[in-house]
């Protein structure tokens, strides 16, 4: 199948971090191919995937980078980080360990990626409310102390997954144009 070959004006790297299992790979998969996958970790190996959207009349290649599981062993590169304009940080808002450890996951950014980066707080699985361990207000003062921008999401219902990338994505316009 042909498709017309579209004109690029932007590609923003964006990186997705937080700790294992808080759902980064779905988020990205959810937001790149509108999928869920229940059977997880397909995406190893794969290092980055893209989705080109329209922000105020540009088009802006999202190139959306995953750890592929390098978290686990705290060896997120410096590599990972270069040329990012933006960061997903995502927590698990049944995991309080999870947002807990954000604090570093912040920290880590400051020291290895560009200093007008552009982040945004993501407190995943909002589906499993019954479940809640964060209250939404401490991720609503943590992120206003941080001047990170914030938003709760589900990869599994898809639920302000788009919302999120696109508000970071536009923020992110907002700082290169
Ligand atoms: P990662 O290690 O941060 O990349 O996490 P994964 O994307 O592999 O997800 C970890 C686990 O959480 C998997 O079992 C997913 O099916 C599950 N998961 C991811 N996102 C959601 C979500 O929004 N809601 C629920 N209920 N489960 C999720």
């Amino acid at each position: 199948q042909e498709r017309v070959q579209e004109k690029i004006d932007y590609v923003f790297k964006v990186v997705v971090i937080g700790d294992s299992a808080v759902g980064k790979t779905q988020l990205l998969s959810r937001f790149t191919k509108n999928e869920f996958c229940f059977d997880s970790k397909s995406t190893i190996g794969v290092e980055f995937q893209t989705r080109s959207v329209t922000i105020n009349g540009k088009v802006i290649k999202a190139q959306i980078w995953d750890t592929a599981g390098q978290e686990r062993y705290r060896a997120v590169t410096s590599a990972y980080y270069r040329g990012a304009l933006g960061a997903m940080l995502v927590y698990d808002i049944t995991k309080r360990p999870t947002f807990d450890h954000v604090a570093r996951w912040v920290e880590e950014l400051r020291a290895h990626a560009d200093n007008s980066i552009v982040i945004m707080l993501i407190g995943n699985k909002a589906d499993l409310e019954d479940q809640r361990a964060v209250p939404t207000e401490d991720a609503v003062e943590f992120a206003e102390e941080q001047c990170l921008f914030f938003s709760e999401a589900s990869a599994l219902s898809g639920d302000n997954v788009d919302k999120a990338f696109f508000r970071l994505l536009e923020e992110i316009n907002g700082v290169v144009s």
